[in-house]
């Protein structure tokens, strides 16, 4: 599922990478492509805008930090807005009542019979509840027939009366049946239509007054896209649903419906359907299935924990250090304390997407830093100050003091060097605009 989408804003976020910081010019150019890229996912245009001027908003707010790349502060962003767009977290039936009436409302073909059987699947499998199935479209017996179908495939008991051509009789009459076998709750499935219609409307909305249901689900298929948000629209102009089921998200949906409903109707997705089996469905975690879109690996802790260690007036020292050359190994090992304290290198590694296969099966040494913290704590105060008065004198008492070898100590100098040199550069404009342009 969302497989477009996600090429789509993979593409969007290559426009950061390799930059050294978000600023208002890539991320304009960032943000157009996303847009550009939930448009093509059929998501509602008012919604795509709204999203895309509060992610900048707060792109442009952020510290760029030194541990994570603006691409991947970006995906944390958009991870976090796409879950707030779905409704930030889960929200939970409201099971309290004895019985609780749950009313089922959508279009023909939306998916209802078949949600009505595995949500008292899930109710009783998950949730030890008794749920009675009532069969209520009384247009086409063959809905009823589906529905004994499965009420017997799951071991759920199903209410239907052929002979009444009354919904809200039949829905009534489920319920004492309910009392009377002591079900903690009745699942009402209505009939539907092929499009909105106002007698259908009228239908349902009196079922809903004569019996007071304690969730009223709306069900939709996602494949349909901006009409699935315009049927929540005027379902829910008429019946005020508690919830909103997406079924289909098994095929290959284009994923603006999900993105969508909820910022138009304001109603929770609540339930998704990914399969015609009884065990195809999922309580719906926004959060989860904003990083299912963004399919990004976990670079969403990556960042929190990053962002969890940076200190910001730290941060600010040390480029005013690296300005002035005056970067030293006390802020080396600062950097490399920094790092440590984000976790084991293996999990740090394993949450970069595309890494996390390759490293599963090998051996990365978490020690891999000691040798590095030893030649740093055999200077002197003197000499980590003052790294170029590290001479070769120097380094043999170095080598010897931490247990490695005078060749250890030259390459750590020599790359710290080439460190320094590198990170002068990038803080100068007009040194980084001449390296340019010496390149062919
Ligand atoms: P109703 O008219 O709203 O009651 O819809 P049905 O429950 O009869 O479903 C219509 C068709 O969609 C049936 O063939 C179902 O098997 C199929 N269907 C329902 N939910 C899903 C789902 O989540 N994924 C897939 N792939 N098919 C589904």
């Amino acid at each position: 599922m969302f497989e477009n989408l996600q090429d789509k804003l993979d593409r969007a976020f290559k426009v950061l990478k390799g930059q050294g910081s978000i600023t208002e010019i890539n991320v304009a150019e960032t943000m157009k492509e996303i847009r550009k890229a939930l448009l093509d996912a059929d998501v509602n245009y008012k919604t795509a805008k709204t999203f895309t001027d509060d992610v900048k908003v707060k792109a442009l707010g952020q510290n760029v930090l030194t541990a994570v790349s603006p691409g991947q502060l970006l995906t944390k962003i958009m991870n976090d807005e796409l879950a707030g767009l779905m409704g930030g977290t889960a929200i939970e039936l409201n099971l309290t009542a004895n019985p609780t009436i749950i009313l089922i409302a959508g279009l023909n073909g939306a998916g209802k019979t078949t949600f009505s059987g595995k949500l008292a699947n899930y109710l009783k499998t998950q949730k030890g509840k008794k749920p009675l199935l009532v069969a209520g479209d009384v247009y086409r017996p063959a809905a009823i027939t589906q529905l004994q179908v499965l009420g017997e495939q799951i071991g759920i008991p199903v209410y239907a009366n052929l002979e009444s051509k009354d919904p809200v009789a039949i829905a009534l009459e489920g319920i004492a049946e309910a009392k009377r076998n002591g079900n903690t709750v009745v699942i009402l499935d209505t009939a539907g239509r092929l499009a909105i219609d106002e007698a259908m409307m009228n239908e349902i909305a009196a079922v809903k007054s004569s019996t007071k249901p304690h969730e009223i689900l709306f069900v939709v298929d996602a494949m349909t896209g901006q009409d699935a948000v315009n049927t929540a629209k005027a379902f829910n102009d008429r019946l005020d649903f508690t919830g909103v089921v997406l079924t289909k998200l098994d095929g290959d949906t284009r994923g603006g419906a999900a993105l969508s409903i909820k910022s138009v109707v304001n109603k929770p997705i609540k339930f998704i359907g990914t399969g015609e089996k009884m065990e195809a469905l999922d309580v719906f975690y926004p959060e989860r299935m904003a990083s299912r879109i963004l399919g990004m690996g976990d670079v969403v802790s990556l960042v929190e924990r990053a962002q969890m260690q940076f200190d910001e007036k730290e941060s600010a020292e040390l480029q005013k250090k690296i300005r002035k050359n005056k970067f030293d190994f006390n802020d080396f090992i600062g950097q490399i304390q920094q790092i440590k304290k984000m976790g084991n290198m293996k999990d740090l590694m394993g949450m970069i997407p595309g890494v996390g296969k390759a490293v599963k099966d090998m051996d990365i040494d978490d020690n891999a830093f000691k040798p590095i913290e030893a030649i740093i704590h055999s200077m002197t105060p003197y000499e980590r100050e003052n790294p170029d008065a590290i001479n070769q004198s120097r380094r043999g008492r170095i080598a010897k003091g931490s247990g490695t070898n005078l060749q250890e100590v030259n390459k750590l100098i020599k790359q710290f060097d080439d460190m320094r040199k590198v990170m002068k550069q990038f803080s100068n404009p007009a040194a980084m605009t001449k390296m340019m342009k010496g390149m062919p």
